[in-house]
């Protein structure tokens, strides 16, 4: 079989541990023998990262905007064990934050559904794939201890020095309060990509705050969303035959566990923190769950939304063996693959991601699959294999599906 070819390359970011020794068997097995890969590499590993001070990752950011599809690996974001193990000169920052700092991303979530692992909630049918709103609210709130009696209030100085306040509480006794912020800017540059998203997808799109009880600060949220909606994406949703849909959050939350799932859940930060969590553990595996920043402008990088899974690098290290889940990083590259055919207009290389994803879900279903999978799947007797045995039987059933 010839090579597929690709017009454009697309960004590719390597990682740390685990994640990047399953990146090379990816490429080496199932990537490299069917795809003429063009891609502008960067290595998003912790040393690298060190020697260039994380310009690479800036790097790498800024080479997403130029070629607008980016593939990630996971990496280390390093703390203070961290800064010790890699003799760092610093703490450096959150790979991801910086990415999702230079292209203004939303990250979505999907599970990936398979025959054998089946979700906790009989109703749910489809992925449901969450998007969490990632700046302000409590996460970059002002807190204070109130330890006496006394007036709280918000003060709100303008730039020609005149006041604006409202009374928070009037204390008669300790407490605590909060002040949260958020900006229109941001609320509208999430709403833009969660529109961008479900466009993509063609799936429906949901979004719920508690804008009863919050008249100004929720409120403003599904204002912004409504307004964004009716002058930008309401003709595209109507002629993609998607809806747009509202509602309070608690409603939301009931509506979401007697779904049945496909479409994307908007969510302010707070509640997609958690509800991300709810969702993959319900949906099976975080070695599952694959993970996609949507720039408002358009700019797209997979993932995997699980880390470099440092237990088993370290077993891997020793020489150990391991059963290290492959499955959302392929994933990860077969989402930008696609993505690339899609806006260069070779189908063949989309064609190439559906044939692998198949074979991904194939070899589950056929009982092979990662120590992860057969813990928890409802298949009789699975097979247990290791890491690099996983993706060899993936690639046997690739070739297979391409007539190999
Ligand atoms: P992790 O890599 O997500 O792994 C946590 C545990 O989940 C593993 O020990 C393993 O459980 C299970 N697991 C996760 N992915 C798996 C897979 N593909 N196959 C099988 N099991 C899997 O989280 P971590 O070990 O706490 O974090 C390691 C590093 O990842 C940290 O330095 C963190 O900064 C980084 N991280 C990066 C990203 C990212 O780049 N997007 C995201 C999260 C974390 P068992 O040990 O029980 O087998
Ligand atoms: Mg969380």
């Amino acid at each position: 079989m010839a090579k597929i070819q690709m017009k454009t390359p697309l960004v590719e970011m390597d990682g740390d541990e685990m994640t990047r020794v399953l990146w090379q068997m990816i490429k080496d097995e199932l990537i490299l023998p069917f795809v003429d890969l063009k891609s502008e590499y960067y290595d998003l590993g912790l040393k690298h990262r060190d020697e260039t001070d994380d310009q690479v990752t800036v790097d790498a950011s800024e080479a997403t905007k130029k070629y607008g599809v980016a593939v990630k690996c996971a990496t280390i974001t390093p703390n203070a064990a961290r800064v010790k193990e890699y003799d760092l000169k610093k703490m450096y920052k959150s790979p991801n934050g910086t990415i999702r700092a230079i292209l203004d991303g939303t990250v979505f979530r999907a599970p990936i559904i398979v025959k054998g692992i089946e979700p906790n909630v009989k109703t749910w049918k489809k992925p449901i794939t969450i998007a969490r709103h990632a700046y302000g609210d409590v996460y970059k709130a002002s807190e204070m201890k109130i330890p006496e009696a006394g007036k709280v209030e918000l003060v709100y100085t303008k730039a020609d020095g005149s006041e604006e306040r409202v009374l928070v509480h009037e204390f008669d006794g300790p407490g605590v309060v909060q002040g949260q912020h958020n900006l229109t800017a941001s609320i509208t540059s999430f709403a833009k990509s969660c529109f961008n998203f479900a466009l993509d997808q063609k799936q429906d799109l949901w979004f719920a705050t508690k804008d009863t009880i919050s008249k100004q600060y929720d409120h403003t949220f599904k204002d912004i969303f409504a307004e964004v909606y009716e002058k930008e994406y309401k003709e595209k949703f109507e002629k993609a035959g998607i809806e747009y849909f509202y509602t309070l959050i608690d409603d939301a939350v009931a509506r979401v566990m007697k779904s049945e799932g496909g479409f994307i859940w908007a969510c302010k930060n707070y509640d997609g923190d958690v509800m991300s969590d709810m969702l993959s553990s319900a949906f099976g595996s975080l070695a599952m769950m694959t993970s996609v920043l949507v720039s408002p402008k358009g700019y797209f990088e997979y993932e995997a939304a699980h880390g470099t899974v440092q237990r088993h690098y370290y077993k891997h290290l020793k020489g150990e063996e391991t059963s290290t889940n492959s499955v959302a990083t392929i994933f990860a590259w077969t989402g930008a693959l696609r993505k690339r055919g899609e806006l260069d207009g070779t189908k063949e290389l989309c064609d190439f991601a559906d044939a692998l994803e198949k074979a991904c879900l194939a070899t589950i279903e056929s009982g092979k699959m990662t120590g992860d999978l057969a813990l928890i799947t409802s298949l009789p007797n699975p097979i247990k294999l290791n890491s690099k045995d996983f993706i060899l039987a993936i690639r046997e059933n690739l070739e297979k599906d391409l007539g190999m």
